[in-house]
């Protein structure tokens, strides 16, 4: 089973000048064969399945971890998706500024980027990859045999970290940079983790024979305060209590930094998400989103909970603005 909790991996850019066509090249990181999807519902097949566990313990506990560090990254490349399509439309509907956005509010979106963000979603994030294709259980390789599924392992997570280099190159928007910087921090770990158990139980160093690929994640500015704060050494332990056996496999020095590996014995802190503006030209969450906060206003109260939402989100512009306007009442009052 899973517990989850509401929270994001990493704290991402607020939305800022959209960007339909990045959130559409950044899908691959989501649908893609070598996508959080398929890192994620890899390790998760392979964990179910995993046959004679606690002969094999170590190795367990390290593919069924990795799974849930994964499922954390396919939120987060939703959050950045979702974080570059804020804004694409008007969002002010039936009340817009120009008569073409009251009259064809997505009007000004049609070829850009990917067609089903509107059509299909309310500008959120897809189970496609950049060309819009569904995600596949084919990309799922659970043979049970352990040796095999390590080795794909690698070579996916040598994919993964090719292909968000490439749309690090191609998508400038923050958040996909902020996106993809850490992920490929957290996929360096990954590929040592596999690649040192694969070394723990055949002896082959795959690092020393496929050095691929090389990126030089020190130099890329978005990836530096996750080394900083020693994350491309870490691992984490997804559970309160359960998979204790991370140490026996995941330990040594970094293959390329010589620094010692760490199994950081609980999961990432994170953060609260931040609560994305209603988008109401693709009716998300409805064309008159005042409406349903007004029910479940209601709702609240009759169920006797407090007044405000009890849910913690992150919405630091809004308290900037706010605060701003309280200094700036302050500055007329005391003028
Ligand atoms: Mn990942
Ligand atoms: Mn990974």
């Amino acid at each position: 089973m899973i517990l989850r909790f509401d929270r994001i991996a990493m704290e991402l850019p607020p939305p800022s000048d959209p960007d339909p066509a990045g959130a559409a090249a950044v899908q691959e990181l989501m649908g893609g064969r070598f996508g959080e999807m398929s890192t994620f519902m890899n390790y998760t097949f392979q964990s179910w399945n995993f046959r004679g566990r606690q002969g094999a313990r170590p190795f367990y506990d390290l593919v069924a971890n990795i799974a849930a560090e994964e499922f954390g990254h396919v939120e987060l490349v939703a959050t950045a998706i979702n974080t570059m399509l804020t804004g694409a439309t008007p969002e002010s509907n039936g009340r817009a500024r120009t008569e073409l956005a009251t009259k064809r509010p997505l009007a000004d979106v049609k070829g850009l980027g990917n067609p089903h963000h509107f059509l299909a979603g309310g500008q959120g994030a897809l189970p496609q990859n950049s060309q819009g294709r569904p995600w596949t259980g084919d990309y799922v390789f659970a043979s049970g045999d352990l040796v095999e599924d390590l080795t794909h392992n690698f070579f996916l997570e040598t994919g993964a970290r090719n292909n968000k280099l490439k749309v690090y190159e191609m998508v400038e928007h923050p958040a996909a940079r902020a996106l993809t910087g850490y992920l490929l921090v957290r996929g360096g770990v990954h590929q040592v983790a596999y690649a040192r158990a694969l070394e723990n139980l055949t002896g082959a160093n795959l690092m020393k024979m496929f050095p691929t690929p090389r990126i030089a994640t020190e130099k890329i500015p978005e990836c530096q305060p996750h080394i900083e704060r020693g994350d491309h050494l870490r691992l984490y332990r997804f559970s309160p209590d359960d998979y204790q056996e991370l140490p026996a496999v995941f330990n040594g020095p970094h293959p390329e930094t010589k620094e010692e590996l760490v199994v950081f014995d609980e999961a990432p802190e994170g953060v609260p998400p931040r609560d994305l503006p209603p988008q109401p030209a693709v009716f998300a969450p409805d064309y008159a989103p005042e409406e349903i906060a007004e029910i479940a206003q209601k709702l609240r109260e009759r169920a006797g909970l407090p007044k405000e939402p009890t849910g913690l989100v992150a919405d630091l512009e809004e308290q900037a603005k706010r605060s701003s306007k309280k200094a700036s009442s302050r500055a007329k009052a005391r003028a």
